[in-house]
């Protein structure tokens, strides 16, 4: 799935190797590469455990919004708000720049760990402002850096995708099963009416 090939029922059913192509986990929909991430029959609680895990990392209050606002308008399946920062400020301008570039690099990509290298950047900025800001009494945390920031943002991500994939592939597994055991059941049949 990182390397984009995924195992989905419309890959299937290109191959004739199931009738249909509808979602296993039963939203009705089609399922095209990627519709675990945003299938609503999954719940959106997954996406609010990223948003807590920003907090708990003190991100940036603009990235945090710029962030979370356009996962959820992509797996909303509506269109990515604009990120309007104030332009005076060095931080908010990175934060529209970073905005911009995975934009055009894509949100679904976000959720294979293809994110803009800015974000890095722009949080960087953020926790040398908080560090500046510190009573000379505190020490400042020495986990708090933009690429150590970025790695566990992607390790979330990931999970995200994975943990939304696994529980597809359990529904999908539970389906075949319940088909197989249909078609035993009509092949006995049939044998036994050949009695
Ligand atoms: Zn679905």
């Amino acid at each position: 799935m990182i390397h984009n090939w995924q195992y989905t029922k419309s890959r299937a059913m290109f191959f004739q190797e199931t009738k249909h192509s509808s979602c296993p986990l039963g939203c009705g929909m089609n399922e095209t590469a990627m519709h675990h991430l945003s299938c609503t029959t999954l719940p959106a609680s997954d996406l609010r455990s990223i948003n807590r895990w920003m907090s708990h990392q003190n991100t940036a209050p603009p990235i945090q919004i710029a962030i979370m606002r356009s996962l959820k308008a992509w797996i909303s399946d509506e269109p990515i708000p604009q990120f309007n920062g104030d332009t005076s400020d060095k931080l908010d301008r990175i934060t529209a720049l970073a905005h911009a570039e995975q934009s055009l690099i894509g949100w679904t990509q976000a959720f294979i760990g293809r994110l803009s290298t800015k974000w890095t950047t722009a949080q960087g900025i953020w926790y040398d402002h908080m560090r500046h800001n510190l009573p000379t009494s505190q020490k400042f945390p020495k986990r708090y850096t933009g690429p150590i920031w970025m790695k566990k943002l992607v390790a979330q991500l990931i999970y995200y995708n994975l943990n939304r994939w696994q529980i597809r592939n359990e529904a999908a597994q539970a389906t075949e099963s319940a088909e197989d055991y249909r078609k035993t059941r009509e092949m006995h049949q049939s044998t036994i009416t050949a009695l």
